[in-house]
């Protein structure tokens, strides 16, 4: 009986309504973990590259990581993979709430989704039991009647449902997938994916348990990381109080919170619209994921013009820099006005935001104007203006289908100059950090197989947890003292913390979590009983972010595509850090560095032959070039 792991994918063909069993053995999870490692497996191995990322070759992979389900705090996240219909790449997106734990106790290590339906339809798995059923009823419905409606058919109210909203129905190019309505696996427009299946909800519910090698050693670190909140740790509490809107104030004082489009770094509504102002404001509670004591989820609610429900959460904090500091807007109920509409519809709010605000600079620029945009004056900071964008965006519907598309595709359209004002890398738009104030992030925004990503990147931030720290420090990665350094020592240190963080994806670990590189091995050893080392940890992360690198050289994405925003090459306008930019030859010569470092080839972007045999990746067609 393994540990760890049920070795068990369900697989279902949505063409033939068909399903099957992968079946992955003790090898192959110590090869590749899961998340992102099945991911990207899946997609090497079984689907032709070249395919059309809203046609039936597509493959969804709804993939647990190795930790998830565990019995502790951080193990309730699951990723969420298929050829990206925004980057035409690896497509990746994490994704917290209850799901992913439901579908591991259901036995169940993930969900390969092939094929095309011709009606709708939702996946309903309870235990062994897997059955298509028609969904034509929900289709076009809001998420949360979706997921109410499904637990009073299937007359359970403990189903975990994971689904798209409309937005994903009408292939909007941003559109998430939402498990447990208000937590979104919002990047790459895996929603569109989903949508093009006609795949509108999986319904899960699970009533067996994890095998676990060392349950008294989960049990401690459990216990643990609820010490630590209880013993009043700076960090952990503060998201406990104010979620991750909290830090807000954190980026504003450090003069690189997003604001206008990313042009300048402080704004002067930040405190009207952080995570101290919703706790006095407009907070109803906290919410959490699967075991996690830290409940850094918001619930708000207005009984404003706005009406916002709590049905949909509350904005996390890059929801709150996507439609206020960089939209200018500095009105926090408009703001979960968004965040509302987003989740009820199934819409990433970073992508959708940054549009918008892209939208909003051409506009005051005299490069759009209200007979573009339907007659709606999108200046900076005008709430209504940006909701009824958004709404326009949900429907498809005039200017709003134009940047349901994304704002890279949407300059494109529009022309005039507008793309230089677009703030993406392989055409997803930048999340809500400004790399001006941690140069090397910009790296991990370059090179990241899943175009500008934040959860898969270097966070060498000013409240990196001591904790933390100390555990990288045996790999020689220290605090970093200087967030302007580019040089070769840095970008080891980049190396080594974004292999890291692809093990993490690989684990389905939440990043928040306060264990230490050491604590994560540990957690590796007593779910699986396997004598894990950060050595392997790391050759993991190297090994998935590898393959992901050989997936997007097979979609046509090389080396040029690892191309920063031309506007963090611009001096921010204001703050403390007014003047900062990044040097593109600097750049450029640390891009190179990292390559080098990594085993990537300079002219094709993709991993050499060589490192793919150092990975144990000889399998691979393109590790044996004739
Ligand atoms: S810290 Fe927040 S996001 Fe992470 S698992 Fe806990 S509740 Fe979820």
């Amino acid at each position: 009986m393994p540990h760890g792991f049920h070795g068990r994918v369900l697989r279902v063909n949505l063409s033939t309504g068909e399903h099957d069993v992968l079946h992955l053995d003790e090898v192959w999870f110590r090869t590749y973990l899961g998340g992102w490692g099945l991911v990207a497996y899946v997609l090497l191995k079984e689907m032709p590259a070249d395919c059309d990322p809203l046609g039936p070759q597509n493959t969804l992979i709804i993939a647990g990581g190795l930790m998830t389900g565990a019995p502790l705090g951080g193990a309730g996240r699951n990723i969420v993979g298929a050829k990206s219909p925004l980057t035409g790449g690896f497509g990746a997106s994490e994704v917290g709430g209850f799901f992913g734990a439901e579908l591991r106790r259901a036995g169940w290590d993930g969900i390969i989704v092939e094929g095309q339906s011709e009606h709708p339809v939702y996946l309903w798995i309870r235990d062994e039991h897997v059955e298509l059923r028609d969904a034509s009823h929900l289709w076009g419905r809001p998420t949360a009647e979706v997921d109410q409606a499904l637990k009073q058919e299937l007359d359970d109210a403990r189903v975990r449902v994971c689904q798209i909203g409309p937005a994903g129905e009408r292939l909007c190019l941003n559109a998430c997938i939402l498990n447990d309505v208000h937590h979104a696996a919002g990047r790459c427009g895996l929603g569109a994916v989903m949508g093009a299946k006609k795949l509108r909800a999986i319904a899960v519910r699970g009533t067996g348990q994890l095998s676990i090698a060392d349950p008294a050693a989960i049990r401690k670190w459990a216990r643990w990381q609820a010490d630590l909140l209880a013993a009043g740790d700076p960090v952990i509490k503060l998201r406990y109080d104010y979620g991750t809107p909290g830090f807000l104030p954190i980026l504003q004082s450090s003069g690189g919170l997003p604001t206008r489009n990313f042009r300048e770094g402080v704004f002067e509504g930040a405190e009207r619209i952080d995570g101290q102002h919703m706790a006095a404001t407009i907070l109803k509670g906290g919410g959490t994921c699967f075991a996690c004591p830290v409940r850094c989820k918001r619930i708000v609610e207005t009984h404003d013009a706005w009406h916002v429900q709590p049905a949909y959460g509350g904005p996390e904090y890059e929801t709150i820099a996507a439609f206020g500091s960089l939209c200018g807007v500095d009105d926090l109920p408009a703001i979960a006005k968004a965040n509302e509409l987003c989740n009820a519809n199934g819409l990433d709010t970073i992508s959708t935001g940054a549009a918008i605000a892209w939208a909003m600079e051409c506009f005051e620029r005299g490069l759009l104007t209200a007979a573009d945009t339907d007659g709606i004056p999108l200046r900076f900071g005008d709430a209504p203006a940006m909701i009824r964008m958004l709404e326009k965006i949900i429907r498809r519907e005039g200017f709003g289908d134009i940047l349901a598309q994304g704002a890279y595709r949407a300059a494109q359209i529009i022309g005039r100059g507008t793309s230089q004002y677009v703030l993406h890398v392989k055409q997803q738009e930048v999340p809500m950090h400004d790399p001006r104030i941690k140069f090397a992030l910009n790296i991990g925004y370059a090179t990241s197989p899943t175009g500008a990503d934040h959860v898969h990147n270097l966070h060498d931030n000013a409240y990196q947890t001591p904790e933390n720290i100390a555990g990288l420090r045996p790999l020689g990665i220290h605090r970093p003292l200087r967030y302007d350094d580019l040089s070769p020592a840095k970008m080891r240190m980049a190396r080594r913390w974004i292999t890291y963080r692809t093990f993490q994806n690989c684990l389905g670990i939440c990043i928040f979590m306060s264990y230490s590189i050491d604590a994560q091995c540990d957690i590796v050893r007593a779910l699986t009983g396997w004598n894990f080392s950060v050595h392997e940890m790391l050759e993991v992360g190297e090994r998935v972010l590898a393959m992901a690198r050989v997936f997007n050289a097979r979609c046509g994405l090389g080396a040029a595509d690892d191309a920063p925003p031309t506007r963090f090459f611009e001096p921010l306008e204001n703050g403390p850090l007014a003047g900062s930019f990044i040097p593109p030859e600097a750049m450029r010569a640390a891009l190179q560095t990292y390559y080098q470092m990594m085993g990537w080839d300079p002219d094709t972007g993709a991993p050499f032959p060589w490192k793919l045999h150092e990975l144990d990746l000889g399998w691979l067609p393109e590790a044996n070039p004739q």
